[in-house]
């Protein structure tokens, strides 16, 4: 088959890939001049090396991603830890570990919270017996309209453990806040990550830019196979026929028509393409409900060295986490390139690029004194306002079926039981192949 695929980020070309490995002919029609989405890097005028538009981590857990980059054939790009081991700075810069151990879940997560430094005993033993009723009891009466706040509040949990632990714990993963989270979706990441295996948790980190690891050997892989990535090829519209779609109107260029299509653009996107009767129709009604979440990172290189760190995190709510770009990467440098990752940033989002910097440094120089007086050589501060969407309580995922026959949708917020991760994006690319193909007998003739 002839399949088009309507947009370029992770979603789109996985399902690219999968196709092309099947046989099929795929053409990737994507807006900009750059296939990734929300996940490529660029080098800057200055030439400071690959630049990520953000920082980007993944989990032991999340298979689906990690086979996309065996299938790329750049998982050996990465680093993944064994055990989950994250340095953790209070608000004053005091250090404390979270390291899981080789323990039976959820019994890998007790030693190192009994260690905690950065939290008291009445929190420790709330998130112990928690983390025990969640493995041990069945969550699933949990209503679709709860948040995970008030979850956590019939659950006994206190306003400082829901500050300390779970805000932090979960804001990264999920990119927004205990109140604007669902039960559900929190849940889920928890009994996935947290206590599923001991090694669920484990970071995985690039050690080369986002482009070089998945966004430029997902194109290769996909024009090796006799398909086609167009950028800068806007679809402004499908054309449909009868319940079946028959073509794409791409900006400045001619209709372009093939036997399937699957769209993999944001939600908020998605209805814009659609003629207006199908807009509404059946699960792509459900589209209108998503809400975009932002994420800022600041970029800071230094003229020396500041830390053996390769990434940490803080309770500060500005700063979050600290990535150590040379570290990670294993380049000789005198300089250090940090990245400060801000996952749902609130004011610190309205600030210029300049405040923003200047907000965030004095914390900064707390966790890491070294900054106080090394010089920065550059900076760069990357706002991404809608870098995912937020997965609130009574939210509902459309599938990869939709009412038009030979269209169906893929994408990180379509239903994958994860939040908006890579590892969304790559299962839901799947699902929609395996939706396509599934279905494809419904409308190709026999002849
Ligand atoms: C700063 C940042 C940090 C993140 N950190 C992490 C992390 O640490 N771990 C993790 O797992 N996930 C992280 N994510 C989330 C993850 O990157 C996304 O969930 C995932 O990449 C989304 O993939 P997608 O293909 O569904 O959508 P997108 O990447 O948004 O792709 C959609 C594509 O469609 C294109 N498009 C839009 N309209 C049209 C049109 N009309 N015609 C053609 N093309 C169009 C867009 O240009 C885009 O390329 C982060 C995201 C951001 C922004």
């Amino acid at each position: 088959m002839r399949i088009a695929i309507i947009g370029g980020g992770l979603a789109g070309l996985a399902a690219g890939c999968e196709l092309s490995d099947h046989g099929h002919t795929v053409e990737v029609f994507e807006s900009r001049p750059w296939a990734g989405g929300a996940t490529y890097s660029f080098i800057p005028p200055e030439g400071t090396g690959e630049v990520d538009n953000g920082q980007h981590i993944f989990m032991h857990c999340t298979t689906a991603y990690k086979k996309f980059l065996e299938r790329l054939g750049t998982l050996d790009l990465t680093k993944q830890q064994k055990l989950l081991h994250i340095p953790v700075f209070d608000e004053n810069g005091q250090r404390s570990d979270i390291q899981t151990a080789y323990l039976p879940a959820p019994l890998h997560f007790i030693p190192t919270l009994i260690s905690y430094k950065h939290l008291a005993l009445k929190q420790k033993i709330q998130i112990a017996v928690i983390l025990l009723k969640i493995k041990v009891f069945n969550t699933s009466h949990i209503t679709e309209n709860q948040s995970f706040h008030s979850w956590l509040i019939s659950q006994g949990q206190d306003d400082q453990t829901i500050r300390g632990f779970w805000d932090f714990l979960m804001r990264p993963i999920l990119n927004c806040t205990t109140s604007q989270a669902s039960a559900k979706q929190a849940l889920f990441v928890i009994k996935k990550g947290l206590l599923s295996d001991k090694k669920a948790m484990a970071i995985g980190l690039s050690t080369v830019g986002l482009s070089t690891l998945h966004i430029h050997p997902a194109k290769k892989y996909i024009e090796d196979r006799n398909g086609k990535i167009r950028t800068r090829s806007k679809v402004e519209k499908l054309i449909v026929n009868n319940g079946h779609v028959e073509g794409l109107k791409i900006k400045d260029q001619e209709v372009a028509t093939f036997d399937a299509y699957i769209c993999a653009l944001p939600p908020w996107y998605v209805q814009e393409i659609l003629p207006k009767p199908w807009q509404t129709m059946g699960p792509l009604n459900l589209l209108s409900a998503f809400q975009p979440s932002p994420i800022m990172n600041i970029h800071i290189w230094y003229n020396e060295p500041i830390t053996n760190l390769e990434f940490a995190a803080s309770l500060n709510e500005n700063l979050q986490w600290i990535f150590n770009q040379t570290k990670i990467s294993g380049e000789e440098s005198d300089q250090e390139h940090l990245v400060i990752s801000i996952s749902a940033p609130e004011t610190l989002f309205k600030l210029t690029k300049k405040e923003a910097l200047q907000a965030i440094l004095p914390e900064l120089n707390k966790v890491l004194p070294k900054t106080k007086e090394a010089e920065i050589s550059d900076y760069l501060v990357i706002k991404e306002p809608r870098a995912t969407f937020i997965p609130s309580a009574g939210l509902k995922r459309p599938g990869p079926i939709t009412p038009l026959n030979n269209f169906f949708l893929a994408g990180t917020y379509t239903d994958t039981e994860w939040p908006a991760t890579m590892e969304s994006a790559v299962q839901s690319g799947h699902n929609a192949v395996v939706a396509l193909e599934k279905n494809s007998k419904s409308w190709i003739s026999p002849n």
